[in-house]
Formats: structure tokens, sequence, C-alpha cells
């Protein structure tokens, strides 16, 4: 049943307490909830409580561990000094030095997202834009850099958290537009965050307005969302105040001949179950945009193959296209959330065997990490010095260097590696990418704050 009466409302770590459902736990598990929602971003709303995370078994529940912090996100020792300065009722200044020492040991930002993917528009710095593969540009509208809930594992928490320097901030339309002229290698602007969608519509079509003029200068022919709202609030398509507006936009632009594509951010198939998220693909779809799928493997939350093939049918059966898979990154929680290499492949590969080929439009399982977004193809065998020994075989599937896409690569095996800084070369003593890696960090426009 689809509850047309619907309003959002976000429950964040200061008044979590008085969500109904909340009762069922324990005191000690609510305190939980409260030491590790004041190192990591909590936010939680009214769709996703009533809705999707089922309340009788809320332990297991895998939306409950998606959106609610768990207490073996933090190390002991992590968890019992925010767990005393709770206790001893610190100040709040006191309160964030103390979270924010802890965060700053968890990597809050892997893969040299800051120092290496800022580019340069007439000599200044273009903050809220990432430009690392060469047909696709990353935009973070300033005004879309929160979401509608927040994922415990979520790879871009820093920006959540108020750290300083770290949020990503767009300040200008124009600016975009003016590195766009000047580089019609771009086909791709992907608004991301964060979660676009969390923008009201006319802050909204601020932004996406100038690219429907086919005068507009640029070279953009797809525009893409990046968004968790079809898993986290899909009524902002049927009952928010702007709903339809949104819908006719999406009509313009799909009709203007831009290619409009959302990347629906989904973790698991109870994501797909409820009325609402139905409608609002259907009603997406309806407009002439396109979703496609994509999530991370987590453990704890989605490190099942069967659940992932019945969620990539599903996906087909909506009128979606599955994606990406990506790897759980090195940062924030890490221990909590990930799953090794080898692990998860064996995941990917038992869950694509299930599945026909219409679903096999998913690539993965994909590291984003500096170098590109490497794929891990398998475990072979292949003879080493005369003797037989087990090889990862991997290739990009993106690279900051276009040149090293699609060429396959060994790296030894080892069970235990979670990352790509955990491998080594199964041959020589680097990867055929490195010395040119190396050359692009001399030369990347550095910058000191973030360093
Ligand atoms: C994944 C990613 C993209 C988009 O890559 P596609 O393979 O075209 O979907 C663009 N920029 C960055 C930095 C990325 O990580």
């Amino acid at each position: 049943m689809i509850n047309y009466e619907m309003k959002y409302r976000a429950f964040q770590v200061r008044n979590f307490r008085e969500i109904p459902q909340i009762e069922a736990l324990s005191e000690e598990e609510k305190q939980n909830i409260e030491i590790v929602g004041n190192v990591f971003p909590f936010k939680v709303n009214n769709y996703v409580i009533d809705e999707l995370i089922d309340w009788d078994d809320y332990l297991s529940d895998p939306i409950f561990r998606l959106t609610f912090p768990q207490k073996d996100m933090l190390s002991e020792t992590d968890f019992e000094t925010m767990k005393k300065a709770l206790d001893e009722n610190v100040d709040r200044k006191t309160l964030k030095t103390i979270a924010d020492s802890i965060r700053e040991k968890l990597n809050p930002h892997p893969a040299g997202q800051m120092e290496l993917n800022v580019p340069k528009y007439q000599g200044e710095e273009l903050h809220g834009v990432q430009h690392k593969y060469k047909q696709t540009l990353l935009f973070f509208p300033s005004s879309g850099q929160t979401c509608h809930s927040y994922c415990t594992f979520c790879f871009r928490w820093a920006q959540f958290v108020g750290m300083d320097g770290l949020k990503f901030a767009a300040r200008e339309t124009e600016q975009l537009l003016g590195y766009l002229t000047e580089h019609h290698e771009v086909t791709d602007l992907l608004f991301t965050g964060g979660d676009p969608m969390i923008m009201s519509f006319k802050v909204f079509k601020q932004y996406v307005e100038p690219f429907l003029d086919p005068n507009n200068g640029t070279n953009i022919q797809t525009i893409r969302i990046g968004t968790k709202v079809l898993g986290f609030w899909p009524y902002k398509f049927l009952t928010d105040k702007d709903a339809q507006d949104f819908l006719d936009l999406f009509k313009k632009i799909t009709e203007s001949g831009i290619n409009l594509t959302f990347m629906a951010h989904f973790n698991h198939e109870n994501e797909l179950k409820t009325d609402a998220v139905k409608e609002a693909v259907r009603l997406i779809k309806q407009t002439g945009a396109q979703i496609r799928t994509q999530s991370p493997l987590i453990k704890n939350i989605n490190d099942d193959a069967d659940m992932w093939a019945r969620m990539w049918r599903k996906q087909v059966n909506m009128g979606m296209i599955p994606y990406y898979m990506f790897v759980e990154r090195d940062t924030g929680a890490r221990h909590y959330f990930e799953v090794p290499l080898e692990k998860t492949w064996e995941i990917f590969q038992k869950a694509y065997q299930q599945v026909s080929g219409i679903c096999r439009t998913v690539r993965g399982p994909s590291m984003s990490c500096t170098p590109g977004k490497v794929q891990i193809l398998g475990v072979s065998e292949i003879p080493i010095n005369g003797i037989f020994q087990k090889v990862f075989v991997l290739q990009m599937l993106q690279g900051r260097n276009p040149d090293w896409v699609n060429r396959p690569f060994y790296a030894k095996y080892d069970p235990n590696a979670r990352w790509m800084d955990d491998l080594k070369p199964a041959f020589g003593d680097k990867f055929f990418f490195e010395d040119e890696l190396e050359e692009f960090y001399e030369t990347a426009n550095y910058n000191e704050e973030f360093a």
C-alpha cells in the first residue's frame, strides 16, 4: 500500500529515542547507538523505519544494520573512549574533539579524492568537481551534500560529520559550464553527493536547466544522478510537494535529447519490496529516464550470493539495469563491513552464475582506488618459475589513464587481501601502471589544505 499522506521525518542521534519502534531495544542497545552515532553520521527517516525495517527481528535486519550505528563499528578502545566522554557529559566542543580524533584514524579520505581529482578552471580550483576519468565529470552541488538517511558503511561519511575542510562544495554552475565548454571530451555529467535528490525542485532545476539549451557550448550527452532516493525516500516522487515538478523536468530533459540516467544505489532486495519504490521506479521510467543500479558488497548487510541474484532479477523485472558491484572501501568502519577480495569475487561469481544474460550487465567486483576502477576477474593458477601458483587476475574498468583500461594483470594470491594496497604484483616488483601513477602524483595539483 502506498501511504499518500507520507511526510518526511528524520531522526538523528539527538532524537532517535523518539522513534516509537525503538522502545523494543534495551537501554544498553540504545546507548550503543548513541555512542557510535557520535562518531559516524547517523540519520534515519520514517519510511525506512516504518516500511523497510522488520522490527520483530531488528538485530539481524539488513536495513537496521544499514542505517543504525552498530556497536562493533568502533574498536573496543574507541568505543570505551566515546562511552566515557558521554557518561561524563563533557561539553560539545570536547565531544567533537574526541570524535574527530577517532575519525582521523579511520582514513576519512580514501583514494586520493581530494588531492588528485580537483580540476582547474581559469587558474582556480573547481571545488565541488572531480574529474578523474576522461568522459565523466563528478559534480557535487553544495545543496546536495546530505542524504535522506545515512548508510552506516558510507565511504563519504567524513563529509557529513563537519570535519574541517573536508566538505566539497560547489559554488557555481557557471564555473562548471565554463569548464565543460573547454572540455569536450566530457560527455557525462554525474551529479553526486550526498544525494542530489535531497535538493528541492527549485534548486535542482537551476543546476540542470543550462544543459537543456542545445547551444550551451558543452558536449554533455548524458546526465547521471547518483542517488539513494529510491531506496530511502521513494515518496520524493509520490507525495513530496514538488514530486510532479521533478517528473516533468525529467521528461523535459529526455525529450531534449539528453540521456538521463539514475545511478540508483540499492544495497539489499528489501529496498525493492514496497509499493512506494515500485511506483517511484515506474514513474521515473515513464519520463524516459533509465535506471541503473549499483552497490558495494558489505559484510553484515548483503554478503549473500543468493540475495544478490534475487536482487538483480527483481531490479531487471522492475525495468532497471544492474551496473556495478563494488568492493567495500578502505575507510570508516571497514573492519566491520569489509569482505576479503577472494570471498567478494566468489559471491559475485555465485550470484552471476544464477542469472540470465539480461542481468549480466552488472560488472564487478570493482575497487575504486587511486589508479582506477580495478575489477577482480578471479583467482587462477599459472606457472611461475615452473610451479603452478594461485594469482588474482585483475583488470581496470576505468583508469586515470584510459590506456590502462581492459588490460589483464596479475597479483599474488592472498586469501586475506581486502583492498588494492594489500596486493603485490605476481611478476616483477611493480604493477604495469605504477610508474605512470607516480608521475601523476608528482605533477598533480596537490592541495596542501587537504594533505
Ligand atoms: C565510477 C566513477 C565514475 C563513473 O565511471 P563509469 O564507469 O563511467 O560509470 C566517474 N568518476 C569517478 C571518480 C568514479 O569513481
